[in-house]
């Protein structure tokens, strides 16, 4: 079967192709876009001036306010006609971002897709049920053509709409599921409420665009009987989602860095981190014509991981997205990002996947937080205190502030197809 892995032998070798990528993008861009020649030039950098990969450093960041400015077609260093699509992205902050592909930024998406499904060990035997958005807000478009490009069988059923979706997996037998957490965690207790365990031959899935615990990706795979899940990064401003893949070792995504270039900074001194450590996401692209990112602060914090991959592939990996800048709440001065709170309830026995953080302000003006979580499935409501100690002290020790901590009966925090909101700040 044809193979989407990237070709260089070597670190040496991705350098010397991350160096001409960047090269080229630093060219194609100055000469491509106003915006990003008064920058570079307010930077004082020209494109001969890199000369080696530590030149990135030189450069200047783009932020996702300078792509909400260009509405609507921000940072576009091609002729309009060369553009064959857009898709777009609402973005955090409530501003549209819209980003043009040439037919060739299409071409080497689908591209890199397909390595997705090449990581995830798919073969053309495999049946891919597709259940994310379609449209503008890209998703569908690169899950489908990376999945035909590789060569496997794609079900575009689109998001939601369990009902369509269980009958999809029972008649065509898929094998493969592409999804949020949060879907698949629904899908997982319907199979098991009507106990369509056997009459399923999923056994893979594909998941993304959000946060979740080691606890609910495990009820996820029981409930489906799995052999294997792997999580999905990507964002719109860089293709869309498929810029890498966990593979079968489970220990961070592999990112594909002969597409670009990925830096960890600290989001206050905007220096680089040193590897291991969590800090901001930014990212250079090496190949992407319509609107390449030169030094794109992503929002989004993960860390370099370190050393080589237990699969032995050489391509560089960074940790799960674990969490974004904007999602982070200061609580009595200390900075709390969602994804800690899951990485501890995870880690706990006695208590289900979902949770709700409320915080407020009392007329005192004392700021509170109370985190709420399910009883697991089948727990004893007498064990209530004891579980809500376990918490509430292994929430202090990661977070360093104390919040309440209360037992819900499980099942009764709210599931959603999308995106399942978990923090609600009541304060001001
Ligand atoms: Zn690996």
């Amino acid at each position: 079967m044809k193979t989407f892995m990237p070709t260089y032998k070597s670190y040496d070798e991705l350098a010397e192709i991350q160096l001409k990528g960047l090269q080229w993008t630093v060219n194609h861009a100055y000469n491509g876009s106003e915006v990003y020649r008064a920058k570079l030039d307010r930077a004082g950098v020209k494109p001969e001036d890199i000369k080696s990969l530590d030149d990135l450093r030189r450069l200047p960041f783009t932020t996702a306010k300078e792509l909400a400015e260009g509405y609507p077609f921000p940072l576009l260093c091609v002729p309009m006609s060369d553009v064959v699509r857009i898709h777009a992205s609402s973005g955090t902050t409530g501003k549209r971002k819209v980003l043009c592909y040439t037919q060739k930024d299409i071409d080497d998406w689908v591209h890199f897709f397909a390595r997705c499904y090449e990581m995830a060990d798919l073969t053309s035997e495999d049946r891919v049920q597709i259940c994310v958005g379609y449209g503008v807000w890209t998703a569908g478009a690169g899950f489908q053509l990376g999945c035909e490009r590789f060569g496997a069988m794609a079900v575009p059923a689109g998001p939601g709409n369990l009902e369509m979706q269980m009958e999809f997996l029972v008649d065509f037998r898929s094998t493969v599921m592409c999804c949020t957490a949060s879907m698949g965690l629904l899908l997982a207790e319907e199979v098991q409420k009507r106990g369509l365990g056997d009459k399923l031959a999923l056994k893979k899935m594909i998941y993304g665009s959000e946060r979740s615990s080691d606890s609910m990706r495990a009820r996820i795979k029981d409930g489906l009987g799995l052999t294997d899940m792997y999580d999905i990064p990507g964002m719109t401003e860089l293709y869309g989602p498929g810029t890498g893949l966990e593979c079968r070792a489970h220990d961070g995504m592999h990112y594909w860095a002969d597409y670009y270039i990925l830096e960890i900074v600290d989001p206050e001194t905007l220096e680089p981190v040193p590897e291991g450590q969590v800090g901001e996401m930014v990212v250079t692209t090496l190949k992407k014509e319509a609107v390449p990112l030169i030094r794109y602060r992503t929002r989004d914090l993960t860390a370099i991981k370190p050393g080589p991959c237990a699969c032995g592939r050489l391509i560089p990996r960074h940790d799960r997205i674990l969490g974004r800048s904007d999602d982070m709440f200061i609580f009595r001065a200390v900075n709390v990002y969602p994804g800690q709170i899951d990485s501890v309830l995870s880690g706990l026995q006695g208590i289900g996947s979902e949770y709700q953080v409320v915080l407020e302000r009392g007329a005192d003006g004392k700021d509170s937080m109370l985190v709420r979580v399910e009883r697991a499935a089948g727990g004893d409501p007498a064990s209530d205190a004891q579980i809500q100690a376990t918490v509430t002290e292994a929430l202090k020790r990661k977070l360093l502030v104390t919040p309440a901590v209360e037992i819900a009966d499980y099942a009764s925090l709210p599931r959603s197809e999308r995106k399942t909101r978990r923090v609600f700040d009541n304060r001001d």
